[in-house]
This record gives structure tokens, C-alpha cells and sequence, in this order.
């Protein structure tokens, strides 16, 4: 398909969305839930079958401490984030009608030699700050804790608030609640790139995401495409 014929198959279109997001991962679908919560109009687009990539193989772990080192924006984000889990879970639960499994299960920081007890005792002392429960053990009191730990562990740090959830029912949680409120999640509909008008005119309007399936999207876009996924917006089928 040329340029013209794109540009044609976008303009003739007639279904429209106010929000259209690309990917239909977790990102996406918890997106599109807020969205729909505020009276969003919105439109998930996703290449494949939603939430079947990284967020179908992520593990579920909610452990905070583990990503953070000091002080600052991202560390705000993290607990936060985190910190809303708890009263999440019940309304995802009963808006998707699907259990997440969460549970806070707390999280064992371990030391296996001398070295990694100094460097755990470091990140402990960065963690601190942040007023997270945590407390130290020798190796018998983490053993104590989780019988299953290798005789070799030395030390450890226990988070009792950090838990684990199953994260593919997460993504169907949302995606379900999303839909419950109405918000369109279209499966198997690349997003080719997003043209924005060209003159100052033209700027004060929408832009507009074009798909494999020529849908147009007026409005906003939110790119949800994964961490390994380049900006739709630096392909050749976007014009600015
Ligand atoms: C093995 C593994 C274990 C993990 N464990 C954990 C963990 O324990 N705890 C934790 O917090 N995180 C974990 N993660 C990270 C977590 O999975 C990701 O951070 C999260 O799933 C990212 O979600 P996402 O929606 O941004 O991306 P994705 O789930 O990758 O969704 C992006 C979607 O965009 C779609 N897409 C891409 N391009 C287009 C396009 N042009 N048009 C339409 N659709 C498009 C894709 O098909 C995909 O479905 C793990 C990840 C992996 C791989």
C-alpha cells in the first residue's frame, strides 16, 4: 500500500474512538480501565491476543525494595504503586469476576556468602528510609520462616507487606473490567503508526492511529506496546 492509499484508507473509515492505546498488555487494559472508570471513550488495539506477552510470563512478584537503591521519583512511583494493591484487588475482583490470587506473602531478601550479608546489609540501610516493615535474620530464623531455604542462605531481609499474584489473571481482570464498562478491545489489530495533522490549523485537531484494519482512532493515543516494542510514531507510516 502506498502513502496515498493509507492516507485514503484512514480518512474513509467511519468508527472512531476519543482514546485509542496500543498493546493490550497490563499497561494497556489497566489503562483502558481508568479510562473507562473517568467516562473515557476507548479502544484497546492489540497485534496478537491480549495481555499474551510479557504479561502473560511475568511471575506476579510485587517486591518494591527489590528494584529500589535511594531516594527519588521512581522510588515514590514503586511504593506508591504498591501501597494501592490492597484495596485494587477487591474491586478488579469483582468488576473482571476473576480471583488475582493476591497474596501477601512477604519477600525473602537472601545472603549465600559473606560478601552478598555486606551488600544485603547496605541495601537494607537504602531501604530503610523509605519506612517499609522489614526485618533481619540470621540463616536458622530465615530457615525458620521458609523450611525450603538451602542450608547455605546466611542472612536474609523479611518484607512482610511485599505479596505475589498471578499476573495473566490481572491482565484478564482488567481487560474484563474494562469491558464491563464499555471500553472496545479489538485482538489481532496491528497498529501501523499515528498521523497527526499537518498545518497549525489542522494541529488544533486529533490525531490519528491507523491499523492493519484501516480503524481510525480520533483523539488521544497512549502507546502500551511493551518495553521492547519501538514508538509507532518513528515508523514510516506516521507523518507529523
Ligand atoms: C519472564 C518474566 C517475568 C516477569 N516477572 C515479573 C514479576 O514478577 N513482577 C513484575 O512486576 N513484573 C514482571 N515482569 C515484567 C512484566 O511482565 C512487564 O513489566 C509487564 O507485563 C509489561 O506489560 P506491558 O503491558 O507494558 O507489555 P506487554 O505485556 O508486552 O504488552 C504489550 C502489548 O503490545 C502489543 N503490541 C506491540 N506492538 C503493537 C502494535 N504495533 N499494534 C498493536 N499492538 C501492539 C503486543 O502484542 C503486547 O500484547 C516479568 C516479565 C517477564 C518476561
Amino acid at each position: 500500500m502506498n502513502d496515498k492509499d493509507k492516507t485514503e484508507s484512514i480518512f474513509t473509515m467511519d468508527q472512531t474512538t476519543n482514546v485509542a492505546i496500543v498493546g493490550g498488555g497490563i499497561s494497556g487494559c489497566a489503562i483502558a480501565y481508568f479510562l473507562r472508570k473517568a467516562g473515557v471513550d476507548v479502544t484497546v488495539f492489540d497485534q496478537g491476543d491480549i495481555g499474551a506477552e510479557a504479561s502473560s510470563a511475568a511471575a506476579g512478584i510485587l517486591s518494591p525494595l527489590g528494584s529500589l537503591s535511594g531516594p527519588g521519583p521512581f522510588a515514590d512511583l514503586l511504593l506508591e504503586s504498591c501501597s494501592l494493591f490492597a484495596d485494587l484487588i477487591p474491586e478488579l475482583e469483582t468488576a473482571g469476576g476473576i480471583s488475582v490470587e493476591y497474596t501477601r506473602s512477604g519477600t525473602l531478601y537472601i545472603a549465600r556468602s559473606p560478601h552478598s550479608i555486606h551488600n544485603l546489609r547496605k541495601r537494607m540501610q537504602e531501604w530503610q528510609p523509605h519506612n517499609q516493615e522489614m526485618y533481619w535474620f540470621d540463616g536458622n530464623q530465615a530457615r525458620d520462616y521458609e523450611p525450603a531455604l538451602a542450608l547455605d542462605v546466611m542472612a536474609a531481609v523479611y518484607a512482610p507487606r511485599e505479596g505475589q499474584l498471578k499476573a495473566p489473571k490481572l491482565t484478564r481482570a482488567y481487560a474484563r473490567a474494562a469491558t464491563a464498562l464499555g471500553a472496545t478491545l479489538r485482538d489481532h489489530t496491528e497498529i501501523a503508526g499515528v498521523q497527526r495533522q499537518a498545518s497549525a490549523r489542522q494541529r488544533a485537531r486529533p490525531s490519528r492511529a491507523s491499523t492493519s484494519s484501516s480503524r481510525r482512532a480520533r483523539g488521544r493515543h497512549a502507546a502500551a506496546r511493551g518495553s521492547i516494542s519501538r514508538c509507532p510514531s518513528s515508523r514510516s507510516a506516521a507523518r507529523f
